[in-house]
């Protein structure tokens, strides 16, 4: 199992898929999703010249990179948090990802605001949709989306750039994804987190700007979740 060529083998399918349904494959990013992943797959995904990582949770996003950010060595890194976020993180949560690909709900939306708003770090957001309403899974319900975006840009004043979900596992996954799409066009958003490891070539013909690939990239999770 090599990381190295693993990212490889991703980007070439990634091309592919791209090609093949008409779009350009610069405008679909891998999100190499980190977390629980052994330090040393880290390394070799850095080492191999990748820069844009996904984390699930702040403590655990911050044991990988705070240290790799403050030694200057990866200037171009990029972090997405892509997990569950509480509002008594949002401040962590500001200070290190580049983009928060999952609020949810307005108490957050406030938080975040106030986090950026206070240290003059704005960075933009992804609304996360549970598409599938299923009552377990975090995201806004399709049927609030419109209302609670409108909340989020014009009274939260938060750079809203795309939606993300993560269908159930018992769907097919394309259901969802043109779900996405579709209320990505209506609001007018330009990115749209969809697709992993297992349905990421169904995700790019529906316009997916940002995949997230974790065990395709650096294998199975030591202790999964
Ligand atoms: C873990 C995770 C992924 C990556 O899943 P893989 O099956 O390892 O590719 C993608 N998105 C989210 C939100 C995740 O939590």
């Amino acid at each position: 199992m090599s990381v190295t060529k693993n990212l490889q083998t991703i980007q070439d399918q990634i091309t592919q898929t791209a090609n093949e349904s008409g779009r350009d494959p610069k405008h679909v990013e891998l999100l190499a999703v980190s977390k629980k992943q052994p330090d040393a797959r880290i390394q070799a995904a850095l080492d191999a010249g990748h820069r844009l990582f996904a984390e699930n949770r702040v403590q655990e996003a911050q044991e990988h990179w705070t240290a790799r950010r403050e030694s200057g060595n990866y200037p171009d890194l990029k972090l997405h948090l892509i997990g569950p976020l509480q509002t008594n993180k949002a401040k962590e949560a500001v200070a290190l990802f580049d983009v928060i690909e999952t609020l949810d709900r307005e108490k957050l939306a406030r938080s975040l605001a106030k986090a950026m708003q206070s240290h003059n770090q704005y960075r933009p957001c992804l609304i996360q949709v549970n598409t599938g309403e299923e009552p377990q899974k975090a995201g806004i319900a399709p049927a609030d989306l419109k209302d609670f975006h409108a909340f989020c840009r014009d009274e939260c004043q938060i750079k809203i750039q795309g939606l993300m979900c993560i269908p159930p596992l018992e769907d097919p996954a394309a259901l969802h994804f043109a779900l996405l799409q579709k209320w990505a066009g209506l609001l007018n958003l330009p990115y749209l987190s969809m697709g992993m490891s297992g349905d990421f070539e169904k995700a790019i013909p529906l316009g997916a700007t940002h995949i997230r690939i974790g065990t395709g990239i650096f294998g199975q999770r030591p202790n999964p979740l």
